[in-house]
């Protein structure tokens, strides 16, 4: 049996109130305390300075404040990208990266320790799926690092491990307490899905404000039931039915992901076929030339990436392509994976 203990940033809002007059402490030290954890980002209670040493003694040993343990951090603190290794309450292996990038510094955070959806080309996939990660240790990946980096946080996008809307819930409330105590614009908060059609419904139902990313990585099922199993339940036509459905209810656009994998996606045909898909959505087109993982898949030429775009160039919507960084240090998209 696991030991796990829960931490302060993972209390509900009446096991706070419970623990605060149980220590005996005012109402008031509650927004003392929120100011040290999500806007000074201290790491131990005991450097809340301005609060009473007994009062922070007694939080203490009612519970550590922060869920995660950091366990290693490859990337010099002057490389533009960091991958952070993190253990959760229930001691599985997380992983998070820091990209800065002028005064733009985005975090990629984790939302499953694992993965179940077994896309064929990302590197989570081999770890399979260890766990849910709870609302606190999703907002702990961007309380740690900016503490450790000592940077404020610009983006974050949910990126690294893990599929976002299969633990949706933990995921929004982790989203919501960024923007509302982290004082993280909405706009600033990017989840992406492999696609799973009723939680895109659900989102534009929510009225959610965050930016959607849908990595959809193929123009034609065929293709995507290769790469991507769960197009067998969330096929290409049903994920542009929701794609317009959240366009209508939320006048946003949705951002499609593009993985380019060499011989499998990325030639010219499949360009026209993807302009052909998409022509009529709202929405834009980010490709992501493959990061290279121990697989069958490889990186197409540059001169075959520039082509690809030039040819979606013609197409309504705007397409970018994202030169992942900290290939280096295996922390590009899809290279996250606890080696075990
Ligand atoms: N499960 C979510 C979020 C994690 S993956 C999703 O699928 O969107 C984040 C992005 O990285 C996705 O667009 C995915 O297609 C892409 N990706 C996965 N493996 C990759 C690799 N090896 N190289 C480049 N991009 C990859």
């Amino acid at each position: 049996m696991k030991n796990e203990v829960k931490s302060f940033i993972d209390f509900s809002s009446s096991e706070i109130h419970k623990a605060l007059s149980e220590c005996g402490a005012d109402s008031y030290r509650l927004n003392q305390i929120n100011d040290w954890i999500y806007s000074k980002y201290v790491q131990k209670w005991e450097d809340m300075a301005n609060l009473p040493k007994d009062l922070l003694m007694k939080l203490s040993t009612l519970a550590p404040l922060h869920p995660l343990e950091e366990i290693n951090c490859s990337g010099l603190g002057s490389d533009p990208t960091q991958k952070f290794l993190f253990l959760t309450s229930k001691k599985n292996k997380i992983e998070s990266v820091l990209m800065r990038q002028g005064s733009r510094v985005t975090v990629c955070i984790s939302s499953q320790s694992g993965c179940a959806v077994d896309c064929d080309f990302c590197a989570t996939a081999s770890m399979g799926f260890k766990q849910n990660l709870s609302t606190g240790e999703i907002v702990d990946q961007v309380l740690q690092l900016s503490n450790r980096s000592s940077l404020k946080i610009t983006n974050v996008v949910f990126m690294g491990m893990g599929e976002p809307f299969l633990n949706y819930q933990k995921v929004v409330e982790a989203a919501k307490i960024m923007n509302e105590k982290m004082n993280l614009g909405s706009r600033r908060i990017t989840i992406s899905t492999a696609g799973i059609v009723s939680k895109i419904y659900q989102m534009a139902d929510d009225k959610l404000p965050f930016k959607l990313a849908v990595s959809l990585n193929a123009p034609n099922d065929e293709i995507r039931k290769v790469i991507m199993p769960l197009t067998i339940t969330n096929p290409i036509n049903e994920l542009l039915k929701a794609a317009e459905y959240y366009y209508n209810k939320l006048r946003r656009f949705i951002t499609f992901e593009y993985v380019l994998l060499e011989n499998v996606n990325s030639d010219e045909k499949c360009a026209r076929q993807l302009i052909h898909l998409l022509k009529n959505i709202p929405c834009k087109v980010n490709l992501i030339p493959y990061n290279e993982i121990e697989s069958e898949y490889k990186r197409p030429s540059n001169i075959s990436i520039n082509n690809f775009e030039r040819i979606l160039k013609e197409a309504p919507f705007t397409t970018t392509v994202r030169w992942s960084k900290g290939t280096n240090i295996d922390a590009g998209c899809g290279q996250l994976a606890v080696r075990v």
